[in-house]
């Protein structure tokens, strides 16, 4: 039996007449059946998806989209389709149904779903609303795909192993029209939806990280739950060899470095590519990283950025407020103000911390830690960028001048650190730090891409071309954390080699592959490690608290200020 359908009209039933629907102008875009299913679930959830063009793929998605995949034909009498893309100028709609199948009578639509239903009075299944908005609206696109009534849809609950019929009658036709009119009108505005009322709403969606409600509620509700996900999700993957070539295979990344060396890591596990040096990634490879938003970034083989890709377009009202916000002098420097006390503070209290205890080490950084002192107490009438860069400078040369006091005895002298040198690095210190530096640097323009702001635009950082002026601002708060703290510390475990790690020539030094590897070891360590976030109070890994960070920060515009760069070291 052929499973494709018949489109003959069926005369006993009457097709519903063409004013029922809500045709838009011509110029104006279809919406999708999806995007009203998240429209139900929350308007807010609908903007950030359509407007802003935010999407995250989280593991329910995945696991959503193996289900439609996996999904088999079950009945061998029936006259079946499966993932329909069909599309209605006259409704406004487009989207694609999961199936459709007739035995004997009309047509139905199903939509399957992973999760539970919904209950009714005697405890049949029912569909959630959101779940019947969506089946309703495929079945008028079958209908009029057909030329035939569709009077019901069927939505199929996986966990509960049942089905939830849906009557596709006036009452649903008008509550979709209703919901593709909310639509448009929601794709004309400019500003966010408010969050949710309901927050047991936001347990369950996918967007909650992005959204960070409980931000939004901490006014009203301190003990609201807390949503941002404390670990990871995916890894990095570093791709050091210059022999080393990335290619796809179906949805996985393949690192080949010859013919006996072959890697495979499935792309849900990743979160981001970094390339270091002349590997080659392919084009195929490229596409699978933009269509699951991840990121690819290359670096020079000394660590310093040079380019990324991002599937990060459209977002125009995301990046409109931004280009607004920052135009404005005063929130510019305010952020700045804020950015620059809280680097000050965390050079000031690693240079106590690791000081303490020790009293010649103490005496020795005093004057450091006096200086230092004294530009965080002038910061906060700092009423330029030149004046906040002056303090900046004079709190920085006092700390590096500190710094070598936080270096053990045991440190052999060819490690040690006299001043900074940029580029090119001219010893073995410099040349670790430099290399943290710009895999910090990569870090946070990863953060910066994810959550969907121009990194060009900053507050503080003037326009130059090495690197992207939010991304150097970003960077301040976590220099010290993230790569000082733990490079200190690697040191005075004795965990460097002055021969084997490094390739001295003329003039620079440069990291040897273990050296470099190395340091992406103890960079990739650092961030799964966790501190506390002082907002909200929960301990989270630093790779997250980057991208919270630059999530706070969106929010000083987004309506939710005062809480970025409120983190420090304690
Ligand atoms: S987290 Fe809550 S408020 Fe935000 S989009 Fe999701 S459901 Fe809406």
């Amino acid at each position: 039996m052929s499973n494709r359908p018949r489109s003959e009209p069926n005369s006993s039933i009457t097709m519903p007449q063409a004013s029922s629907a809500v045709e838009p102008p011509e110029d104006e875009p279809l919406v999708r059946v999806m995007a009203l299913h998240a429209l139900s679930y929350c308007e807010r959830l609908f903007y950030l998806e359509e407007v802003e063009e935010i999407r995250v793929a989280d593991a329910p998605v995945y696991a959503g989209r193996r289900l439609h995949d996996d999904l088999l034909p079950d009945d061998e009498q029936a006259s079946e389709r499966r993932s329909w893309e069909l599309s209605s100028t006259r409704w406004g709609i487009f989207g694609k149904v999961d199936a459709a199948r007739r035995r004997d009578g009309p047509w139905v639509v199903y939509e399957h779903k992973r999760g539970r239903c919904r209950r009714g009075p005697n405890k049949e299944p029912r569909a959630w609303p959101s779940d019947q908005l969506q089946a309703v609206a495929y079945a008028v696109l079958l209908e009029e795909e057909l030329g035939q009534p569709v009077p019901e849809a069927r939505v199929r609950y996986h966990r509960d192993n049942v089905t939830a019929r849906v009557a596709v009658d006036e009452a649903a036709r008008e509550e979709l029209r209703q919901a593709i009119q909310r639509a448009r009108e929601l794709r004309a505005q400019t500003t966010r939806p408010p969050v949710h009322e309901n927050e047991r709403v936001c347990t369950g969606c996918s967007l909650k990280v992005v959204c960070l409600p409980e931000e939004e509620r901490l006014e009203e509700r301190p003990h609201s739950p807390t949503f941002f996900p404390a670990n990871r999700e995916g890894q990095t993957l570093h791709v050091v060899s210059p022999k080393a070539q990335v290619s796809r295979s179906g949805e996985t990344l393949v690192v080949r470095q010859d013919d006996s060396q072959r890697q495979t890591v499935p792309i849900r596990l990743v979160d981001s590519v970094v390339v270091h040096g002349h590997a080659q990634v392919t084009t195929q490879a490229i596409h699978l990283c933009a269509h699951h938003g991840i990121g690819v970034h290359w670096l020079t083989a000394g660590g310093r950025f040079k380019a990324s890709t991002m599937n990060s377009f459209g977002r125009v009202q995301q990046r409109l407020r931004q280009y607004e916000a920052l135009s404005d002098e005063t929130t510019c420097i305010n952020l700045a103000r804020q950015l620059v006390h809280a680097k000050v503070e965390s050079q000031l209290r690693y240079i106590l911390r690791g000081t303490r205890g020790n009293e010649s080490a103490r005496s020795a950084v005093q004057t450091d830690i006096e200086r230092i002192r004294e530009a965080m107490r002038k910061l906060d009438s700092a009423q330029s960028p030149d004046t906040l860069l002056g303090l900046e400078g004079l709190a920085a040369k006092s700390y590096f001048a500190g710094l070598p006091q936080l270096l053990s005895a045991s440190v052999p002298s060819e490690l040690h650190f006299s001043g900074r040198t940029k580029r090119p690095p001219r010893d073995r210190f410099n040349c670790l730090l430099g290399f943290g530096y710009g895999l910090l640097q990569s870090a946070v323009t990863r953060a910066i891409l994810a959550v969907g702001l121009e990194p060009s635009l900053g507050f503080y950082h003037r326009p130059r071309s090495a690197a992207h002026p939010l991304v150097l601002d970003l960077m301040e708060l976590f220099r010290v954390p993230l790569w000082d703290m733990p490079l200190v510390g690697s040191l005075n475990r004795g965990q460097w080699q002055i021969e084997d790690d490094f390739e001295l020539r003329p003039g620079h030094v440069w990291l040897s592959d273990t050296g470099r590897k190395k340091a992406l070891t103890l960079f990739e360590q650092r961030l799964e490690e966790s501190a506390k976030h002082p907002h909200t109070g929960q301990a989270l890994t630093y790779a997250r608290m980057l991208e919270l960070e630059v999530r706070l920060l969106e929010k000083e515009w987004t309506g939710c200020p005062g809480h970025f760069a409120k983190f420090r070291l304690r």
